[in-house]
């Protein structure tokens, strides 16, 4: 089973990121920035080329590769208010069946609903984790130690942390779109509820993304990196370090939630290489090589390949289509596509 294990690293690798041509502009301007010391953007190379260095071919069209994560290609199924106890039963079912099929060099985890989550512990294969769609945190607690310890107790209707920790949860899903959107979820919140699940030892997915209308209006950039500011300030330096490992971040479009739209390729590849390059400057040069930024926004068994041969995608958070057994699966085979695309 996944548990909170540090994806693999390959130190010996060159760091490359893909971004588009006017991202790359800025890219060099961070470089600069950063000082003749910093090794995070180390190279550019032209569309089609193969790099210098471990046979890596450029990711497809207007895209150049520079930098790219490290870590293991992850797929998580997000079940969110679905499932009664037979559909629950019959998609395990199907899981577990398409375990030998399943590509060892990915990881997976499952979220089911709070309430089908013993269940799915007890008899989904240990070759899926299982993650939790949240866990509580009180709004209003300030904690110079940013750990928000008090969680249990008077809040009727909220699980919290220690409750996930003591069931031997080993993931939580924080920050997902519809609980900003509809239950009114702030940057603050997410990044408080971080925090304290980590504290708790749990591995986090934190969710972040745009509206259509702040992509209309071309504040992408400002709306990501507020929400990752967020988490980045509520994570201790001891945490810090263990970021990579245990803090995956799921880009989300809302406009491509649940609607069969997907973002482009190079949508996807520009927004993951600039959330890299924000972890670079904002928390570690490791830390931006070692998390592993998944993409969600409609991806379903016929779309996967095309996103996975991008370099810093590292992997998907899928809603409506890891409800499908055999389609979750093969969603997770594009692991392959990938490493073959960033030659590793
Ligand atoms: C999600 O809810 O996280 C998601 C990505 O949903 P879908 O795949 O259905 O768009």
């Amino acid at each position: 089973m996944l548990t909170a294990a540090p994806p693999t690293t390959r130190t010996s690798s060159p760091t490359t990121t893909t971004t588009t041509t006017t991202t790359m502009m800025s890219a060099r301007r961070r470089t600069m920035s950063m000082g003749s010391s910093c090794a995070f953007v180390r190279a550019t190379k032209s569309r089609g080329t193969r790099g210098s260095a471990g046979g890596r071919r450029s990711a497809p069209s207007t895209v150049r590769v520079v930098s790219e994560g490290t870590g293991r290609f992850i797929v998580g199924g997000n079940w969110k208010c679905n499932g009664t106890r037979a559909s629950v039963k019959e998609l395990v079912q199907t899981l577990n069946k398409n375990v030998p099929q399943i590509e060892k060099n990915c990881d997976v985890f499952c979220c089911p609903t709070f309430l089908h989550l013993p269940y799915v512990k007890e008899n989904l294969d240990s070759r899926f984790s299982v993650c939790a769609q949240n866990s509580w945190v009180e709004a209003d607690l300030v904690d110079p130690e940013h750990h928000y310890d008090s969680t249990t107790g008077a809040f009727t209707g909220e699980i919290s942390a220690e409750m996930l920790e003591d069931l031997e949860v080993p993931f939580v899903l924080l920050g997902h779109s519809e609980r900003r959107t509809l239950l009114g979820e702030t940057d603050e919140i997410v990044g408080k509820k971080v925090a304290h699940a980590r504290y708790h030892g749990l591995s986090v997915v934190v969710c972040i993304g745009e509206s259509l209308e702040e992509r209309e209006n071309g504040t992408t950039f400002d709306v990501i990196f507020k929400q990752l500011k967020a988490v980045a300030k509520e994570i201790d330096d001891r945490e810090h370090s263990s970021w990579g490992s245990s803090v995956v971040i799921a880009y989300e479009p809302i406009w491509a939630i649940g609607t069969g739209k997907v973002a482009t390729p190079e949508q996807v590849q520009e927004v993951h290489s600039k959330i890299r390059n924000w972890l670079a400057e904002n928390v570690s040069e490791d830390v931006a090589k070692a998390t592993r930024i998944q993409y969600g926004g409609s991806v379903n068994a016929s779309n996967c390949a095309d996103l996975a041969k991008l370099s810093d995608i590292d992997g998907f958070l899928v809603g409506g289509a890891s409800l499908n057994g055999d389609d979750f699966a093969a969603i997770c085979n594009a692991s392959s596509v990938h490493y073959k695309a960033v030659g590793r």
